[in-house]
């Protein structure tokens, strides 16, 4: 990855050995840090962002591929805690794009003053624990050091890019990017052979658009996913003031259900009910925009079973049917994992670029990629000239970020080991022997503002806790954190999530040990679990 973070350039100011001082140090300043920012201040608390990239929005300042968008309904995502910033704030888009995204973020942070505590192009190399005076030092890559009673890392679930460690990339003629790096002046693509090598969410979004301007592309496929239609579209104006009427209820629904999603499960059995009301129902959410065809359906297509794959198989139809070559549709329908045991990625023309005569889909489980040549890409059985390879090879997730952070706690013991065979955390955001440390980007999942607003509440709560009880410290006990440990991967092994190899449980990147890295709760149980540790004063931690 050093390469891809390379690319972005830092900005040297040499503050000598002046050291800035703060309650709580944040890192990252995307839709996390910068709500903590705001709520920390709101609470007295000195806070300073430090964040690597030159502008604020985290995954929507980085993100720029083309076809970059929600797959969360754009006014289900947005913050709730500002009812002025609901009403000022139009979603143009069902599914908003990254540029309004983008604008959206730097609006909030103009909005609310934020930016006189957020130090961009600031790169946090490290962060020691000093056990003498109870604070957090945090080291840029510059030399600057800041110190912090508190630290908070908002940097991202996925948000650390990975590319395989394929042989010759450096000796590639032509150029690539990672989509996570997807540069602001964009790439040339046009009358160019282009190669993108992985087919999941983000290769989705970006290659009916790319395909557009590219002389041909080449698709590099591991794993065939089940993709279902966006149905994106314009918020019409009487849309959006039903939406800015209805915000309580649509936060309350979202509230109620177990992703935080606006979608509910039916309550029936799909088994229970005839074939034909059960190709009814699901013809009709197929017809409808968005995540509702994953969790709007009969409950247990969420679970292994008959209904999982008689569902899966209506899925893989529908691609027999959008793909007109039987072959290509054949290598494009997934069969090694169940539907719903990973995050389902929406798709606009997706499976319609296969019918284009300047689409190839090579099948690289069949045929490994074996190098990067200086010409393109080599696989067992070709190699493939090109001019851009673009690596949609996703993310080292949720502690990919963490490590690059080189934290190092009581003893020194760095987080990096403690977590060398996955996750060892209370409730996802504490970890015994790193005091005062919350690891906020570990614990939001589902449709993500949803989760982190009312994460980064019961942290600033804790924190004013601490406070107001004139103790110094928080840290969870062993006894907590093993609990915890056990019951992520007791329960953890039930869910759908974590019977494929996704980023969920760590399978996408070599060598990582495969743990569910996420809470296997739903959000309802999540928040009430953490209220109940708050309303028993804060069970599970010391506080000294
Ligand atoms: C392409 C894409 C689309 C997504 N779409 C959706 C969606 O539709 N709905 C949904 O609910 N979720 C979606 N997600 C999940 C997404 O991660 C969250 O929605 C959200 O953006 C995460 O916010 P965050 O603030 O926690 O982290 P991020 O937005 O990832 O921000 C983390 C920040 O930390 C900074 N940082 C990291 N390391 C350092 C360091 N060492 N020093 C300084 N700064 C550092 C990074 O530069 C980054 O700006 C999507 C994710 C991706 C990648």
């Amino acid at each position: 990855m050093e390469n891809l973070l390379q690319q972005t350039p830092l900005v040297a100011t040499d503050l000598g050995e002046h050291v800035d001082q703060f309650d709580a140090i944040i890192i990252g300043a995307g839709v996390t840090g910068l709500y903590a920012l705001y709520r920390m201040r709101q609470l007295g608390f000195i806070c300073r962002i430090f964040e690597h990239g030159s502008g604020v929005g985290g995954t929507w300042f980085w993100n720029r591929y083309p076809g970059c968008r929600f797959d969360s309904e754009s006014y289900t995502y947005g913050y709730s805690f500002s009812e002025e910033l609901l009403q000022e704030w139009d979603w143009k888009e069902q599914y908003s794009g990254q540029p309004e995204n983008e604008r959206y973020l730097n609006f909030v942070a103009d909005k609310f003053d934020l930016r006189r505590d957020i130090q961009l192009s600031a790169h946090v190399v490290s962060c020691v624990f000093d056990e003498d005076e109870s604070c957090w030092e945090v080291h840029l890559e510059d030399g600057h050091r800041a110190r912090g009673q508190y630290l908070l890392t908002s940097v991202g679930i996925l948000s650390a890019g990975f590319i395989p460690d394929f042989e010759g990339i450096d000796s590639f003629k032509g150029k690539w990017c990672h989509t996570v790096r997807w540069p602001k002046e964009g790439m040339d693509l046009a009358g160019k052979r282009v190669g993108v090598i992985g087919t999941g969410a983000t290769a989705v979004q970006l290659i009916p658009e790319i395909v557009k301007e590219v002389s041909h592309l080449t698709v590099f496929q591991r794993t065939a996913n089940f993709c279902a239609p966006l149905r994106n579209g314009p918020i019409d104006d009487e849309t959006q003031r039903e939406i800015k009427a209805n915000f309580p209820e649509i936060f309350k629904k979202c509230n109620e259900t177990a992703g935080s999603f606006i979608h509910e499960f039916d309550p029936r059995s799909a088994m229970e009910v005839s074939p034909e009301e059960r190709l009814e129902q699901y013809e009709r959410l197929w017809a409808k925009p968005g995540f509702g065809k994953w969790l709007s359906n009969f409950y247990d297509v969420m679970m292994p079973g008959e209904a999982n794959e008689d569902y899966a198989e209506f899925f893989r139809n529908k691609i027999r049917e959008r793909v007109h070559d039987p072959v290509v549709a054949e290598m494009l329908v997934p069969k090694d994992h169940m539907f719903g045991s990973k995050r389902l990625p929406c798709e606009s023309g997706y499976y319609d670029v296969y019918n284009r005569d300047n689409v190839l889909l090579v099948d690289v489980r069949e045929a490994p990629i074996e190098r990067i040549t200086s010409k393109g890409v080599k696989t067992r059985d070709s190699e493939y000239e090109l001019d851009v390879i673009i690596f949609a090879t996703g993310f080292d997730a949720v502690t990919g970020s963490l490590n690059q952070l080189d934290i190092r706690g009581e003893g020194g013991k760095t987080l990096k080991d403690k977590f060398a065979n996955g996750p060892r955390t209370y409730m996802g955001i504490t970890s015994a022997g790193f005091p005062n440390l919350f690891t906020i980007n570990a614990a939001s999942v589902g449709n993500f503002v949803r989760a982190a607003e009312p994460l980064v509440d019961w942290v600033s709560e804790a924190m004013c806790y601490v406070r107001d009880n004139q103790f110094t410290c928080i840290s969870p006990t062993l006894e907590a954190e093993d609990a915890w440990v056990n019951h992520v991967n007791e329960d953890g092994a039930k869910i759908l999530r974590t019977q494929a190899n996704s980023w969920f449980v760590g399978a996408n990147i070599p060598g990582k040990a495969r743990v569910l890295l996420t809470s296997p709760d739903t959000a309802p149980v999540m928040r009430a679990k953490r209220a109940e540790v708050a309303a028993n004063g804060y069970e599970g931690f010391l506080l000294q």
